[in-house]
């Protein structure tokens, strides 16, 4: 076993990092970043590295000991269709496409813990390390997860990490149950007859539906689900076939609906196609509603919720350590993984002045790859100790 250099491992991940951001890959396109994963992982001499699990998912195996317990650290691998504003000389070489989610950095912080495991274990068992595709796609996860990963791979739990804009560098947070939410669309078709504009009351327009329908809408949330529960019902693009002097036949509503439970997923929807049906019938139109359910909502195991606490007490300023003060209404791939097996998600600070994620001018801090570093290798050396 060889210590590696903390300075050298530092310097190392920030060169991967700002290779993986200057050839960023859209979800389930990651060839060069799978490739890139896959040969780090041969060059720390991994027990098993396979590729093309789901795709583009990477698994390298790494056994120490002969403990037979196994557990499973998760980074994603895909950038965004986002043109980057960057003067940066490692900025974004595929145009149109950018690494605005940090998913550059997990990938970097994931390999550098693999390094650091690989040079100087201190752990008894399996360490399976997962790059997943197409995160933000909501379907790297269950690509891998349908190639057989729990067979093939198996693992007892699963932790992974975001970086959070707004958090300093070098503050972690997470909470035990409900941390992010689930994610629906919905798309409702309204189909009525459109005319001239002159005479609408010889036609069944549909964009004045679409607008007491967009109103009426906002009455799920505040009058129909409990205040209790968090949930959010966002009407996101209304595109109608009208033109200047003629009223529209049809009129399309588009968005996106958040919540923490099946059930009240479930009771959106429901009252959405009620409240549709409805105003659709008083003003005499017919209502479609396409209604589908895209990222599950995110639960952390309470008893590896402290588990991740005391691991990062190795690794930040305990006066930085915070239990986050309330579920997110963001969606993480991440869930779909403890539809198997328990596990925890946390976040890592990118510190106050990172543009949001999804910004064209984010980019992840390098400052926070050792803390990401630090905490996958501690988080596997007390689930797995010695
Ligand atoms: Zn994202
Ligand atoms: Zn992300």
């Amino acid at each position: 076993m060889a210590e590696l250099d903390p300075e050298m491992l530092k310097r190392e991940m920030t060169d991967w990092r700002r290779d993986l951001h200057a050839h960023p890959e859209f979800g389930f396109e990651e060839k060069r970043t799978a490739a890139f994963v896959a040969a780090r992982l041969r060059e720390f001499g991994l027990d098993d590295v396979a590729e093309g699990v789901g795709g583009t998912g990477v698994v390298g195996t790494l056994k120490r000991g002969s403990g037979n317990r196994a557990i499973a650290l998760r980074a994603d691998m895909d950038a965004l269709r986002i043109s980057e504003q960057s003067s940066a000389p490692y900025r974004s070489g595929n145009p149109g496409v950018m690494h605005a989610c940090g998913h550059d950095g997990h990938t970097a912080m994931l390999l550098g813990a693999a390094k650091l495991l690989a040079s100087e274990g201190g752990f008894d068992g399996t360490v399976r390390f997962i790059f997943q595709p197409a995160e933000e796609w909501g379907r790297g996860a269950l690509a891998m997860i349908d190639d057989g990963l729990m067979q093939r791979f198996p693992f007892d739990e699963i932790f992974g990490l975001h970086n959070m804009p707004g958090l300093p560098v070098g503050h972690f947070e997470t909470r035990a149950g409900p941390i992010m939410s689930a994610e629906d669309n919905f798309e409702i078709m309204l189909k009525g007859l459109g005319g001239h504009a002159a005479r609408p009351h010889s036609g069944n327009e549909t964009l004045i539906t679409a607008c007491a329908l967009v109103t009426n809408l906002q009455t799920i949330v505040s009058r129909r689900l409990s205040p209790a529960d968090i949930a959010v019902v966002s009407v996101t693009e209304l595109i109608t076939d009208g033109t200047r002097n003629a009223l529209p036949g049809l009129a399309r509503i588009l968005g996106d609906a958040r919540s923490f439970r099946p059930e009240v997923s479930a009771e959106i929807e429901r009252h959405m196609r009620t409240i549709a049906e409805g105003t659709a019938a008083a003003y005499n139109v017919t209502a479609e509603v396409n209604y589908t359910r895209e990222f599950v909502p995110l639960h952390n195991d309470a008893e590896l919720v402290e588990a991740t606490f005391a691991a990062a007490k190795k690794v930040f300023d305990p006066r930085n350590i915070a239990v986050a003060r309330e579920p997110m209404t963001a969606s993480e791939d991440f869930a779909r993984f403890l539809d198997h097996v328990p596990g925890c998600f946390v976040f890592l600070g990118n510190g106050e002045a990172s543009a949001p994620l999804h910004n064209s001018s984010y980019d992840f801090n390098d400052d926070g790859l050792v803390f990401g570093a630090g905490f996958h290798a501690a988080i596997a050396r007390q689930r797995l100790g010695i």
